[in-house]
């Protein structure tokens, strides 16, 4: 079979590799960007693009097509069915919203994006990557074959490049896996739900409503399994119960089980543990780095920073691309996710302490004061939050969560995967 030569192949075509595609064709290179979809295809998605997302498709000048909700403020509900609102601002580096988009056509959008900067697509499921010491072979089924000097990892939470290359320890990561429903029915602000089961004891995870650009809304449930992924099916069991929950809460009216066409689970790879995002010539974004928020869920963002960082690291030159996509990562999320993968972990496993954290942290005499901070920190958005007190909130959060986390499983990878920081 013919092999095809390219600068770069980025294996993915969601919200990493398509970012990295446009960032890379636009500088110059031969990219080829291959999908096991045809697109548009479907992806399982709360929809919500975050300001962090909405910055970084400003920098690039590019406007999502189609339908969009714009989102702001988002509602907290804790385990006692108390309501908390944190507040959405403008950052210095990132705006005070974000949009609903369904992924059907966002990503189907993003992809023309970077084949109208010259990136080459490719329909077809990546089998094998030979990493050797020259170009790198990258097979795909039905035998096609393509080279190239860099292979970039953007094909999601249970990426073959990253297993290929050997760049995941699976007993470390902190595994999720969430689905989600359309519902007919529309939704004012997004609301999250610490969805309280048993008495004193929190769902290990967390549900969604969120707003839809189409008088819909999208609702689902999260579960944070550590590193044992047979817990990921209680999420898809759950859904009914919790649709029935936020039905009783009044936050909506007729949510049915959820069982319609619109139900579509996945994987989520949280906190960057147990991945190493580049070696050698091979670089991973997005869920296949393991970026995922642990704390919130949020991918989109972090799949388009990482992206953009991952290429601009291979334009600067392929042969140390790996060194500086590593400490561009580490510069943006190292010191968050140090903290908010032991939070996460902490949490999962002794629900009836996070059944006490979400209700005094959605108590009002305690929340209140602390929303706008707990919506700095949550969300990520620390390093790009002016002077005044929710950054100062957010600052204290880190610093006392890194104290109390140190000794914490997770932190001793941190400190063995990432020595210098
Ligand atoms: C139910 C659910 C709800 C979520 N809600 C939100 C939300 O509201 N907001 C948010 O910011 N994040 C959310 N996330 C996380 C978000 O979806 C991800 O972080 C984001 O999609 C990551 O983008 P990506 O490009 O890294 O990976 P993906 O979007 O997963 O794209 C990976 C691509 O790789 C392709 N691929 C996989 N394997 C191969 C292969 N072997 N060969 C070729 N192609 C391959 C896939 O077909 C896919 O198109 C949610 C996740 C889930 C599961």
């Amino acid at each position: 079979m013919v092999e095809e030569h390219f600068d770069v192949v980025v294996v993915g075509s969601g919200p990493a590799g398509s970012v990295t595609a446009i960032v890379l064709a636009r500088g110059g290179a031969r990219v080829a960007l291959v999908d096991k979809a045809a697109f548009p295809r479907d992806k399982a998605c709360g929809d919500a693009i975050g300001p962090r997302a909405v910055a970084v498709l400003d920098d690039l000048g590019l406007t999502p097509a189609g339908e969009r909700a714009p989102l702001g403020d988002m509602v907290v509900v804790g385990p006692s069915g108390r309501r908390l609102r944190l507040p959405c601002f403008d950052g210095i580096d990132y705006p005070g919203y974000g949009y609903a988009i369904p992924r059907l056509g966002f990503d189907a959008w993003l992809v023309d994006e970077a084949l109208g900067a010259g990136a080459t697509a490719v329909t077809g499921r990546v089998q094998e990557i030979d990493v050797g010491a020259g170009p790198h072979v990258i097979e795909l089924d039905g035998g096609r074959r393509l080279r190239a000097d860099v292979v970039i990892g953007a094909d999601g939470a249970t990426s073959r490049v990253a297993d290929a290359a050997g760049l995941v320890d699976a007993r470390r990561v902190l595994w999720g896996f969430a689905v989600r429903a359309y519902l007919d029915e529309p939704v004012a602000l997004p609301h999250i739900v610490l969805w309280q089961r048993e008495p004193g004891r929190v769902f290990p995870g967390y549900g969604w409503l969120f707003p839809g650009p189409d008088g819909r809304a999208n609702a689902g449930l999260g579960i944070g399994t550590l590193s044992d992924r047979r817990a990921g099916a209680g999420a898809v069991r759950l859904l009914p119960d919790f649709l029935e929950h936020l039905r009783r809460m009044g936050l909506v009216d007729k949510p049915g089980d959820g069982s319609g066409p619109g139900r579509l689970g996945g994987w989520l790879k949280m906190g960057m543990v147990g991945t190493t995002p580049a070696a050698g010539r091979v670089l991973l974004t997005g869920d296949a780095a393991g970026l995922v928020n642990p704390l919130q869920g949020e991918g989109i963002a972090h799949a388009m920073t990482s992206g953009r960082l991952a290429a601009e690291a291979v334009l600067a030159g392929p042969g140390t691309a790996a060194a500086r996509y590593r400490a561009g990562i580490a510069r943006q999320h190292l010191e968050y996710h140090r903290v908010a993968a032991a939070a996460h972990a902490t949490l999962v496993g002794r629900p009836g302490v996070a059944a006490v954290v979400g209700k005094l942290l959605t108590h009002p005499l305690v929340g209140r004061p602390l929303a706008g901070g707990w919506s700095v920190f949550w969300n990520e958005l620390l390093e790009g939050t002016p002077p005044g007190t929710p950054r100062t909130v957010a600052a204290a959060a880190s610093v006392i969560g890194r104290a109390v986390t140190r000794r914490s499983a997770s932190a001793r990878w941190f400190d063995r995967v990432w020595p210098t920081t």
